[in-house]
């Protein structure tokens, strides 16, 4: 009998499957716990449990981590992780210092098929979706490779395009915020979408995590010609979606702004932007292009960003300049290329045995 990776349930799963072997739905909470609290790696580990109800879970599931299998640090401490998924796909995960906290950045898919064409996970086109528990598996796996650390903040901008993989994204930020889960607040988790309309609406009803916005260009050529979706839903639609998300949710939004040499860097495209913003409780980052190999465009001066940066800020906008983390180890965004990545050095698998949690909120 194949087994069920026992991490790819939600808590409601969980609950079904165990009560259709005959156990209360209650043992699903103390599963949970042992698996996302201690982390517990087998099922005799969880003492709580009746010997005949450990053997009886042992028969039906497994528990299995990601394997990681490269870790790169960079000068400001940002260090990505290389996961290799059971069918030798590769995965990237982006740990990023925040003081005595850190952000997790993780991948929703193994590639992705949006296809932007400043982004080098885009070029290189898409393999697959992730499942849950290999969205889930990024954050235990890189508190097990460094227990010291204390993420904080979990940002789904990682390879891939969350909204493209909805179903999988909004379990996984269930089992993140699960109270007998990890017990993040939904307000430390942002989902960042290049912009699907249908699944941004579902989310407004749906999830109380934060989004942020690829925005990129307030003009529909230049957007289009960056960021193919952008055929599909154009401006007028995505901002209809974004106005109402604002009125229901009543909270901001952030704007992600790649800035690209001589694409969208000049003040026109500032003015632009500043308009849109007008309508809405905003945060803007603004991300100077990162090179890499997959595409031909340049960063702007940076005297150019700082023009567009002080356009808005004299606007009134709330407007960072998003200092590059991790641009030497090929771990910013937009370069998480991933397989075949030489460069990266092989660590040890994750020690086994039940760990104490450390990651805090
Ligand atoms: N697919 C989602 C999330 C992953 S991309 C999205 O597009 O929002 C995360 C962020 O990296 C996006 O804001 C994207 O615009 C940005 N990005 C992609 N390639 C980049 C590059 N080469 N330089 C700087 N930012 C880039
Ligand atoms: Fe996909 Fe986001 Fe990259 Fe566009 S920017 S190709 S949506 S990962």
């Amino acid at each position: 009998m194949k087994k069920t990776d026992i991490k790819s349930l939600t808590l409601h799963e969980l609950e079904q499957a165990l009560t259709g072997l005959g156990m209360p739905a209650y043992r699903a909470r103390q599963v949970f716990l042992w698996l996302y609290r201690k982390h517990a790696v087998d099922f005799d580990a969880m003492t709580n449990l009746s010997k005949p109800y450990r053997s009886l879970l042992a028969q039906h599931f497994d528990i299995r981590s990601l394997r990681l299998t490269g870790e790169k640090r960079g000068r400001d401490l940002t260090t990505k992780y290389q996961f290799m998924l059971d069918d030798g796909s590769a995965i990237e995960s982006v740990l990023i210092p925040m003081g005595r906290w850190h952000t997790l950045c993780v991948s929703t898919q193994v590639g992705c098929a949006l296809g932007c064409k400043f982004c080098l996970t885009g070029v290189k086109g898409f393999r697959r979706q992730l499942r849950v528990q290999e969205i889930t598996g990024q954050l235990d796996a890189v508190v097990a490779a460094d227990p010291q650390v204390s993420i904080s903040h979990i940002v789904f901008m990682g390879m891939g395009e969350p909204f493209a993989n909805y179903d999988n994204t909004l379990k996984a930020i269930g089992v993140l915020t699960s109270e007998y889960g990890y017990q993040y607040s939904q307000r430390r988790i942002t989902v960042s979408t290049a912009g699907m309309v249908p699944q941004i609406r579902q989310f407004i009803d749906e999830s109380k995590a934060h989004l942020a916005v690829s925005i990129n260009a307030l003009y529909d050529d230049t957007r289009s010609s960056l960021m193919p979706i952008n055929e599909k839903y154009p401006l007028r639609d995505l901002i209809g979606a974004l106005k109402d998300y604002h009125r229901k949710r009543k909270s901001w939004i952030t704007f992600e702004y790649v800035m690209i040499k001589n694409v969208n860097d000049g003040i026109a495209h500032a003015i632009q932007l500043a308009k849109l913003l007008k309508e809405f409780p905003f945060k803007v980052n603004l991300i100077p292009f990162n090179s890499h190999q997959g595409a031909d465009y340049e960063r702007p001066d940076d005297a150019k960003v700082r023009v567009f940066q002080e356009y808005l800020l004299g606007h009134g906008i709330a407007c960072m300049v998003r200092t590059t983390h991790g641009e030497e180890i090929d771990a910013a965004c937009g370069q998480l290329g991933c397989v075949g990545d030489e460069a990266t050095r092989p660590v040890p698998l994750p020690p086994v045995g039940v760990r104490e949690g450390v990651h805090g909120h």
